[in-house]
C-alpha cells in the first residue's frame, strides 16, 4: 500500500467542490487515511512548494495557496500516487483528460482545485508537513 497527500485547494473549498472531489476519491477506490481543514499562511505556502521558489510562478502560487481554507487529505491505495495524479489531470486542465478533476472544475492553470505529491519521496515529505503520527486512522 501507497500514501499520497491531496489537498482541495483554496479555489476548490470556496466554490463549494469538496464533497465533489472527496466523492471522486472514494468511487476511485482510496482509503482516506487522514484528513484536515486549513487555511496556510504565506510562510507555510512557501515551505510547501520550496521545490519551486525558483519558477516564475512562485509569488503567485503561494499567494493563491494561502488565499483561504484548504483540506489535506492523506490517501491510501496501491500505486496511490500516480492513480491520484490520473484522477486529477494534467496541470494545465485544457491539457487534463476527460473524465479527470480538472478538466471538469479547474479553472486556470494556478488555480487547478488539486494538489497531489508525484513521488514516494515529495508523498513523505509532503504528508509529514501537515500530519503528525497520531492524526492517522486504519
Ligand atoms: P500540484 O503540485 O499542485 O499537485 P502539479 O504537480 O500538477 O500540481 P506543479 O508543476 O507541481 O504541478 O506546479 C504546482 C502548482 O503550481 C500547480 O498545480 C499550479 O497550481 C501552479 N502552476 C504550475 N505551473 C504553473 C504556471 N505555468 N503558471 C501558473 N501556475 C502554475
Ligand atoms: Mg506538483
Amino acid at each position: 500500500m501507497e500514501r499520497t497527500l491531496a489537498i482541495i485547494k483554496p479555489d476548490g473549498v470556496a466554490r463549494g467542490l469538496i464533497g465533489e472531489v472527496i466523492k471522486r476519491i472514494e468511487e476511485g477506490g482510496f482509503k482516506i487515511v487522514a484528513a484536515k481543514m486549513l487555511h496556510l499562511t504565506r510562510a507555510q505556502a512557501q515551505g510547501f512548494y520550496a521545490v519551486h521558489r525558483e519558477r516564475p510562478f512562485f509569488n503567485d502560487l503561494t499567494a493563491f495557496m494561502s488565499s483561504g481554507p484548504a483540506v489535506a487529505l492523506v490517501l491510501e491505495a496501491e500505486n496511490a500516487i500516480a492513480r491520484w495524479r490520473e484522477l486529477m489531470g494534467a496541470t494545465d486542465f485544457r491539457k487534463a483528460a476527460e473524465g479527470t478533476i480538472r478538466r471538469a472544475f479547474a479553472t486556470d492553470i494556478e488555480k487547478n482545485v488539486v494538489h497531489g505529491s508525484d513521488a514516494p519521496e515529495t508523498a513523505a515529505f509532503e504528508i509529514s508537513y501537515f500530519f503528525n503520527r497520531f492524526e492517522f486512522v486504519g
